[in-house]
């Protein structure tokens, strides 16, 4: 029989075991164009709270007692479905279950290339096109620019702090602890904060004084608050700030106190948020421009794994506590 993890309850505040459920369902037998998937890794995201929220967002909400969906490797156990056949890899959202079946359309097939198959749910996946984009595009970064970014020793983070030396650019990283932060140095970073010991604020005044650059020039945002304002207190003339995430507030909906928000008037910076799947018809250029920073063999790529179907719920919320380093994933 497969299993799979539901919503239990809509999570108030930061969500608890309890608000989720494993199950054990029976799967149907496969229509034309249908295969049977067994995963093998599981990705769990911080986007992910926010489909625990009853409420309309730019995807729907996980339904009470229903499965949930997110990213997912499996592997082909029964296809009918031309172009996929038993023992093929493929990509697909049907995660947080041991067992999917799913219309062919549904699923990619992974490419041969010499990398492990979970780094297309890390790096070469949804969150190193989050890396890619929020950086390049939206930021609009280039070499010679002076980029602040935050959970930086996460998925995303760790890939913006390695595009961004890649290309010539000056890197601050913003972690959680003097382990993570040495990491982030480790990277390439510049100069790395770790935020638990002292007020970013303070910690960004010094971090921008060793680069002798006088301020950022680009804020990849994914923690808002305080490292928000911060930004905003050392941004130079005509910043960018890419905000691609805000997970200081995921949890919980008080009001983001900024400071220095009114700077973005004199300082002419522009603030963009973004979603990665505005990008998907340009994942060509992403796939030819990691491609060629993977060929480098500088790109270091750190998963924080847990194991079994059952570790999932506490994977997803080891992202709210610092439990990963890089990429957080669940093998089965
Ligand atoms: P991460 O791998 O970065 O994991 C989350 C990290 O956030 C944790 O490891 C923790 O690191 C840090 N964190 C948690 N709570 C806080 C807090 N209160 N203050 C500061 N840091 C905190 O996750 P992802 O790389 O997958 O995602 C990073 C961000 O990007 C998230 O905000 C996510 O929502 C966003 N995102 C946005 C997308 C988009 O399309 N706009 C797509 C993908 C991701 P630490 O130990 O350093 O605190």
């Amino acid at each position: 029989m497969a299993r799979a993890w539901t919503l239990a309850a809509r999570p108030q505040g930061t969500p608890t075991p309890a608000d989720f459920a494993l199950v054990e369902r029976d799967l149907p037998a496969l229509d034309e164009g249908q295969v049977r998937v067994v995963n093998r890794w599981l990705s769990v995201d911080p986007y992910m709270r926010g489909r625990m929220n009853d409420v309309k967002s730019y995807v729907p909400p996980f339904g009470i007692g229903e499965p949930m969906d997110g990213g997912a490797i499996g592997e082909v156990v029964e296809s009918r479905a031309p172009g996929l056949s038993p023992g093929d890899l493929v990509q697909h959202m049907r995660g947080w279950r041991d067992e999917a079946v799913l219309d062919a359309a549904e699923a990619q097939k992974l490419p041969a290339l010499d990398v492990s198959p979970q780094a297309f749910l890390g790096q070469l996946g949804m969150p190193g096109m989050t890396a890619w984009f929020g950086l390049l595009d939206v930021a609009q970064a280039g070499e010679g620019d002076t980029v602040f970014v935050s959970a930086a020793a996460g998925a995303v983070g760790s890939t913006v702090v390695q595009i961004a030396k890649a290309k010539g650019m000056t890197v601050i990283g913003s972690a959680g602890g003097a382990q993570k932060a040495a990491w982030v140095r480790d990277l390439g970073a510049d100069a790395a904060i770790d935020y638990k010991a002292q007020p970013v604020a303070r910690a960004l005044a010094e971090a921008v004084a060793s680069t002798g650059k006088g301020g950022i020039d680009v804020y990849f945002d994914n923690v808002g608050g305080d490292h928000l304002d911060a930004a905003l207190a050392h941004a130079r003339p005509r910043a960018r700030f890419a905000i691609c995430g805000m997970i200081d507030v995921y949890n919980d909906a008080r009001p983001t106190q900024l400071k220095y928000l009114a700077r973005l008037i004199g300082n002419r910076i522009r603030m963009q948020g973004f979603i990665v799947s505005d990008y998907l018809a340009r994942a060509p250029e992403f796939y030819r421009g990691m491609g060629e920073l993977l060929a480098t063999g500088r790109l270091q790529r750190e998963e924080t794994v847990l194991d079994g179907l059952e570790a999932t719920p506490d994977a997803f919320l080891g992202l709210f506590t610092g439990g990963n380093t890089g990429k957080m994933l669940v093998r089965l």
